[in-house]
């Protein structure tokens, strides 16, 4: 069952608040009437890479992959080494970090099909609120540059989903495929074997699109929106299309890295970070922007060479280990931000909360939201509130953590890889003791086995799934 209030009820609540809050005598003279900036009101960017490792950057133990901008800023910020995903592949990912709620609430994970396809009919339902849409009436300027990947019908775009303006592949550059054979297509890619179209806004404006260029693109975009919205608060989601498969790298960062084309591709994500970051100083916003990279999901292990690395965690993308959901993430906000390693739990549903909350925006209230306001570990005022994660494949609970400890009620491989496994009891892990899911200990602790059980019959009873979105296709005509 949908909740009471739908997304447009929301919006006018929302709108009506902000009206009153922009009253004369209400505010500093500038507000979301004016889309000027009011004092307090920082900006957000999401840096969002697909299908890069745990182990991929310099600053989480790569030997060869050179991210001398992302370690700066980890350096700089905020190093989480316990952040996870709502889901091990990109639609469910994607959909839990604009919505803050795990994707089985809104319909957008499958047990039939994992991700959205050119054939799906599907996409991120009206009702659902995402960040741009509870910022904008907060006078924010918001953009989506790069993978979309929550429906590519015109409804589900994100010009209709609280963005201003989109460019980007709106699915992944893996789809549409028209040309080379089998796996070697990948080994040698060519941008013609991949009929991905490039869209402004709502309308393509190259087909195929020249992945080569693509990451060069989507940060010069960025760099221009940052500018052009230097005077007011903004949202920037930085949706990488790579390193997912096919990569695809622009010449200047060909043949350079140590850990070959993978290596390159990340290379020119690293690159393009401190483009931003340097955008963001020169234009006097460092200290008011809040900036997050992360990744949607694990590497894909399949694929040799040119899939990534999930460092010393288990398995990848697609399965509910380790290597799979937890990402390597780092958090930037010069002067506010109490710089350090962080080994708390977050997740990618704590960043609608935490936005939100430090945009002066309500969290909805009608709906279950999983996530949790994370600024007392930014502020160095006090520990994460996140001490439960649930590790879902498709719309199926394969997993459960609560403080250090995992329990496994299934397993399966990563992504293209074995069958399901039911254990009874459930596998257990000491997390910080064994990250990488070794050694089973569910034998000596079944109190600790009971007490993650009874979180889960809570949370799976209070559960309303949504109406699966990933399994309806186009009809054929
Ligand atoms: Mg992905």
């Amino acid at each position: 069952m949908r909740s009471i209030m739908d997304r447009r009820n929301f919006l006018k609540a929302m709108g009506a608040g902000t009206l009153a809050l922009a009253a004369p005598g209400c505010m500093d003279g500038a507000g979301p009437l004016t889309g000027r900036r009011t004092r307090k009101q920082p900006n957000f960017v999401i840096i969002f890479c697909d299908d890069l490792g745990y182990g991929d950057l310099g600053c989480f133990g790569h030997p060869t992959i050179r991210t001398p901008n992302l370690d700066k800023m980890a350096a700089e910020g905020q190093r989480w080494t316990n952040f996870y995903v709502g889901a091990s592949v990109c639609t469910p990912s994607r959909a839990a970090l604009l919505t803050g709620r795990l994707p089985i609430r809104s319909g957008m994970c499958s047990d039939r099909r994992r991700v959205l396809f050119p054939d799906s009919a599907g996409g991120l339902p009206q009702d659902e609120i995402t960040i741009p849409e509870a910022l904008r009436p907060q006078g924010y300027a918001t953009a989506c540059i790069g993978k979309w990947h929550l429906g590519h019908l015109p409804q589900y775009l994100p010009t209709n989903n609280g963005f201003d303006y989109y460019f980007g592949i709106p699915y992944s550059n893996d789809m549409d495929r028209v040309g080379g054979e089998g796996r070697n297509a990948f080994w040698k890619p060519k941008i013609e074997y991949w009929n991905v179209p490039l869209m402004r806004n709502e309308h393509i404006i190259e087909r195929p699109a020249n992945q080569n260029t693509i990451t060069k693109r989507y940060t010069e975009e960025a760099v221009r929106f940052i500018i052009k919205n230097r005077h007011r608060p903004f949202f920037l989601y930085l949706a990488h299309n790579l390193p997912h498969v096919p990569l695809f790298v622009s010449d200047k960062f060909r043949d350079k890295s140590l850990r070959g084309l993978y290596g390159d591709v990340v290379e020119e994500i690293d690159s393009g970070v401190g483009l931003i970051l340097k955008a963001l100083r020169r234009a006097g916003l460092a200290d008011n922007t809040f900036v997050v990279f992360t990744s949607d999901n694990g590497p894909w292990l399949t694929f040799n060479e040119h899939g990534g690395s999930a460092g010393l965690l288990r398995e990848g993308k697609g399965c509910t280990f380790e290597g799979g959901m937890r990402e390597p993430t780092i958090f930037w906000w010069p002067r506010k931000i109490k710089p350090g390693l962080v080994s708390d739990m977050g997740a990618t549903m704590d960043l609608f909360t935490t936005i939100l909350t430090l945009a002066g925006a309500e969290v909805p209230s009608d709906r279950v939201i999983d996530g949790l306001d994370l600024s007392p570990v930014m502020f160095g005022a006090g520990p994460s509130p996140r001490e439960v994660m649930f590790y879902y494949r498709g719309a199926q609970l394969y997993a459960a953590r609560k403080g250090p400890y995992k329990a496994h009620l299934i397993t399966k491989p990563a992504y293209g890889k074995g069958k399901a496994v039911h254990h009874d009891p459930p596998l257990l892990y000491h997390l910080g003791h064994d990250p990488s899911e070794k050694h089973d200990i569910s034998e000596q602790n079944p109190e600790i086995i009971a007490d993650i059980l009874q979180e889960i019959v809570r949370h799976l009873e209070k559960l309303e799934p949504g109406e699966d979105q990933l399994a309806k296709r186009i009809k054929k005509a």
